[in-house]
């Protein structure tokens, strides 16, 4: 009873809304395949909403993906990780490019700590202008640079006494400040801690006797 009801105005529909119905119905067939007909408004509207939300989706997700730029970090041991430039410098030994970038310039007071294990190396009153293109340190904090004889056979090298990562070189005699004495320090050797900023604490490599050299550790490594 109830399927007789239902299906009677359609039983009841004259041959030419039938035919209506068939030409509405081939109209929309034909213009999902690309056909430019009279209801091309109505197909190009169903065909763009869902394609305009795909590409909403990958822009919001290209955008998400450009806020964390993938930047490898070279980890050794308990220290600070470092980015592939500052483990060229600090750890293989290599040399920023000179110029008035990074902490050249740097004049604010405060401290220069090392960037692998935060160690504190030189205190802001230690910098003078050299032009020489890097930092430039005529003193340093007591017992936080260990110095070594080059692999080019004429400088010396300067490395933080805590964690050996490479600072640089120093030179002597050049006159350029009453101590006569250059530290030159790669900026990204280091990390500037203004004045009235907590230092971060240094982090102190484990003691372990198998693997080292045989250097002899005779100071407290708790104490700066
Ligand atoms: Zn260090």
């Amino acid at each position: 009873m109830l399927s007789r009801l239902l299906h009677r105005p359609s039983q009841t529909r004259s041959p030419r809304s039938i035919a209506r119905l068939l030409v509405i119905t081939l109209c929309v067939a034909t213009a999902s395949l690309g056909c430019h007909a009279g209801d091309e408004v109505d197909s190009s509207e169903t065909a763009v909403t869902p394609a305009s939300k795909v590409n909403a989706e990958t822009n919001a997700m290209s955008k998400s993906d450009s806020v964390e730029p993938q930047v490898v970090k070279t980890i050794v041991g308990p220290f600070n990780p470092l980015t592939p430039e500052e483990a060229y410098v600090i750890l293989e030994k290599g040399t920023e490019r000179p110029g008035d970038h990074g902490l050249t310039l740097t004049k604010d007071p405060g401290t220069y700590i090392c960037r692998r294990c935060n160690a504190p190396l030189y205190h802001a009153k230690h910098k003078f202008v050299s032009h020489c293109g890097w930092p430039s340190f005529d003193d340093e904090i007591k017992g936080a640079v260990a110095r070594h004889p080059d692999a080019d056979g004429r400088r010396v090298e300067i490395v933080c006494a805590n964690c050996d990562g490479h600072l640089g070189h120093v030179f002597e005699g050049e006159q350029l400040t009453p101590k006569n004495v250059r530290h030159c320090v790669n900026s990204i050797s280091m990390k500037f801690i203004p004045e009235g900023k907590e230092l971060p604490a240094k982090i102190v490599q484990p003691e372990s006797k198998s693997d080292n050299t045989s250097e002899p550790t005779d100071k407290d490594p708790a104490k700066d």
